[in-house]
């Protein structure tokens, strides 16, 4: 389509009207927490039980502060291989004795009436034992992305959570983030028309050692742990998922370091209809954005992109509305209705595992030095 054929862009008075009025508003308003008394009185009015599996950074810095503001579900217990841990958050939250379990031990949360939710924030090589342990101990589950090191394994752990009957979500917190809500608002309902190319990256330089760095247990490396996010913002912006892709890893500036993953890689999208994305990821770049534009000219840019707070997007008719909201808190509430309403995740398993096909893929072009694959269903 020609510039003069595209689609009229509104006005910003008219698209800020429908901005606020509009879908995003109205969604993140439907999940914020809504008194418990709302349920009639369902689980006898308590709050649903979250047993954070793993104990490391994410847990401490993020996910237990977030369960103090939680009006759904809030801290029941711990699964963590520190005894001396285990103390340390009994004291800090309150828990109650018998609340700290060890990892051989999860199966024993299957007799704790108190843990209705296991979320499992450990490194990516142990998601899929430790969900489906959580699994057959009939629980529901939340897992950190990346899901799982390959989608063979996210097949498995959807089947377990199938078979044992419990809800499977992923950690994707930025789909409860307004900024992010308008993104796949606007590709739903193009004000801009369509959004056709988009370009986004993350990256940050690191020198850390730890599993980060370790094929087994980080699965890869920066792609697996934080390009993943443009490759979800990608797919909020396409409003859907990825057919082809090619890739190019880039040559290795600190081999020492990276002996085991990779340290830089590019990709490049194709979804149907002919939009684009072209993503980068490394831990020895630093940038955290994505931008998406449209036929007629239109275009929103989110920078930084996938922060915890701080998360800032502008259109070409001027910024967005700044909102610094809780992502995991209102992660994590929107799961414990999902149980309570008996409604489906808008961030399942499922999509877990199709960020798992398309990370395959991408691995699996620039081993064959950057071919055009296709990304299988
Ligand atoms: P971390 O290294 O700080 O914590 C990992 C925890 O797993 C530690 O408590 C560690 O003791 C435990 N663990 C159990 N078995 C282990 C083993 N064999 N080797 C290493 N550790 C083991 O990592 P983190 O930053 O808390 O990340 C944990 C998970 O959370 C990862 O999947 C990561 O991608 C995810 N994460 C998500 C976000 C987000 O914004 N959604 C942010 C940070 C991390």
């Amino acid at each position: 389509m020609s510039p003069s054929s595209a689609p009229a862009l509104p006005s910003r008075r008219r698209f800020l009207s429908r901005l606020a009025l509009g879908a995003s508003a109205a969604t993140v308003a439907s999940m914020l927490p809504r008194p418990l008394g709302a349920f009639g009185g369902l689980h006898g009015g308590r709050k649903l039980g979250v047993a954070l599996v793993g104990l490391g950074s994410y847990s401490t810095g993020q996910l237990g502060p977030a369960l103090r503001e939680t009006m759904h579900c809030g801290l029941a217990a711990v699964v963590t291989g520190s005894p001396e841990k285990g103390r340390q958050w009994t004291k800090d939250y309150g828990l109650r004795e018998g609340a700290v379990y060890g990892y051989d031990d999860m199966h024993r949360l299957a007799d704790d009436p108190e843990v209705d939710i296991v979320y499992v924030v450990t490194p990516p090589g142990l998601h899929a034992e430790h969900t489906i342990r959580a699994a057959k101990a009939g629980k529901h589950v939340i897992c950190e992305k990346p899901m799982a090191n390959t989608a063979a394994e996210c097949d498995a752990m959807i089947a377990a959570c199938r078979e044992a009957g419990v809800k499977l979500s992923i950690g994707y917190r930025l789909h409860f983030h307004p900024t992010h809500r308008e993104l796949m608002r606007l590709s739903r309902e193009r004000d801009f028309g369509r959004l056709t190319k988009l370009e986004g990256g993350f990256g940050f330089r690191t020198g850390n050692r730890g599993w980060r760095l370790n094929k087994a247990l980080g699965g890869g490396g920066p792609l697996m742990d934080v390009g993943i996010y443009v490759i979800q913002a990608a797919c909020m912006a396409a409003g859907t998922e990825p057919v082809a892709l090619t890739a190019r890893e880039l040559p290795k500036t600190r081999p020492e370091l990276f002996s085991e993953v990779e340290e830089t890689i590019e990709f490049d999208l194709e979804f149907p209809d002919g939009v684009r994305c072209s993503g980068r990821t490394s831990y020895n770049e630093n940038y955290n954005r994505f931008r998406a534009e449209s036929q007629g000219g239109g275009w929103i840019e989110i920078e930084p992109a996938y922060s915890y707070r701080g998360v800032r997007g502008r259109t070409h008719l001027g910024p967005l509305p700044a909102s610094d909201v809780n992502q995991q808190a209102l992660q994590m509430d929107a799961f414990a209705r999902n149980i309570l309403d008996g409604t489906e995740s808008i961030v399942p398993g499922e999509m877990g595992q199709r960020d798992m096909r398309i990370i395959d893929t991408i691995y699996e072009s620039a081993r064959r030095g950057g071919v055009r694959l296709e990304v299988p269903a």
